[in-house]
């Protein structure tokens, strides 16, 4: 976990910020996949915290963003100038749409820089509404199925063929693996999809109905009491065995899944290392 919004004292030496960035490493026997999924808000803190990790930028092979809000796009271009060679860069079409946020008051929260200057930087955009396939049993969910009613998406609002409208945020995308013998992990950015609508999406997706660990922004932070407890009850449900919830989950849901899910959620910080 290079950034989070927590601080832990086990890593005190590494700086906390709203935002997330995590680097993911895939042992695929013979090789390892090295993939950096969101840059964090701002370049110096997730390079200085990649440097404090001893994390060498110029072995990441892929680099994967989540959505296109500031807070997971906002190092980008100062990684990609460390790499200093071209990367492949997946995204949604619409993660560089312009993104607004409407309380408390209407705000740019997009990415804030151009595509043009990302791809100047170096970037190799893979822009894809579907599933990109990274190594076998690692994959991208692509624009997710929307079934679950309680996760709806308010509060965002964008621009479309000239028009300011809602932004469901059809952007949103989780990183996925497939661990053989221990089942699926989920790797949400903000979830602004829903985590739930994400799990079963990548399920469906992969073709496992063994949900082993889900990880990342949960995005309950301000939301309704009745919204967290019908998470928490379907998270029960689908039974993984490891939930770490971190940045945009909110308190009152670490709390609650917590208490529902007992020993096997714990919230995330940043330096976390989680070995699955
Ligand atoms: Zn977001
Ligand atoms: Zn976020």
């Amino acid at each position: 976990m290079v950034v989070e919004n927590s601080a832990s004292l086990a890593n005190a030496r590494l700086w906390s910020q709203h935002g997330l960035c995590i680097f993911v490493e895939v042992n695929l026997g013979a090789d390892r996949l090295k993939v950096l999924m969101d840059t964090g808000s701002s370049p110096e803190v997730t390079l200085h915290n990649l440097d404090a990790l001893n994390i060498d930028p110029k072995e990441i092979d892929f680099m994967f963003l989540s959505h296109g809000h500031y807070d997971h796009t906002g190092g980008l271009i100062d990684v990609l100038k460390r790499i200093n060679r071209k990367v492949p860069v997946i995204a949604h079409p619409e993660a560089f749409s312009p993104k607004m946020k409407d309380l408390p008051f209407l705000k740019y929260i997009g990415v804030p820089f151009s595509r043009a200057e990302a791809e100047n930087a170096g970037a190799v955009m893979l822009q894809c509404r579907s599933p990109v396939s990274l190594a076998n049993s690692v994959m991208t969910t692509g624009e997710v199925e929307r079934v679950v009613p309680f996760e709806t998406v308010e509060g965002f609002s964008t621009v479309k063929g000239g028009l300011y409208i809602p932004d469901s945020m059809p952007d949103d995308q989780a990183l996925l693996a497939n661990i053989k013998g221990k089942g699926l992990v989920v790797i949400a950015g903000c979830a602004h999809a829903g985590i739930i609508n994400i799990i079963r999406h990548s399920r469906k997706l992969m073709g496992v109905s063994d949900v082993y660990a889900v990880i990342g922004g949960f995005h309950l932070a301000g939301s309704k009491e009745e919204r967290i407890a019908s998470t928490a009850r379907a998270l029960l449900e689908l039974d993984p065995a490891i939930v770490r919830p971190g940045h945009c989950s909110g308190q009152r849901a670490v709390s609650l899944l917590q208490e529902t899910l007992g020993d096997r959620c714990q919230p995330l910080a940043t330096g976390d290392l989680i070995e699955l």
